[in-house]
């Protein structure tokens, strides 16, 4: 079974064989060292009902969305 994770700074993905939140790796296309988010975690940010979040959400990087939704309780964290 594989797994895909999104870059939190450019969008591009990485598979794994492995289920987790997120995985720190350098990304082959934007060469950043940082934070791939899991795909479903990256779907269900798309889903978030637009009056439950802050004005400048578009403009916020991924990984920023991710703790902000997590705060807010938007989402909720269902692998460890
Ligand atoms: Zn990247």
């Amino acid at each position: 079974m594989t797994e895909t994770y999104v870059c939190a700074n450019c969008g591009a993905t990485a598979t794994r064989s492995f289920g987790v939140r997120s995985i720190i790796r350098t990304c082959d296309d934007c060469g950043e060292n940082g934070r791939f988010l899991h795909r479903s975690l990256v779907d269900s940010l798309s889903s978030l009902p637009d009056d439950e979040l802050p004005e400048n959400w578009e403009s916020m990087a991924l990984d920023d969305r991710f703790e902000e939704a997590l705060k807010r309780g938007l989402i909720e964290i269902t692998r460890s």
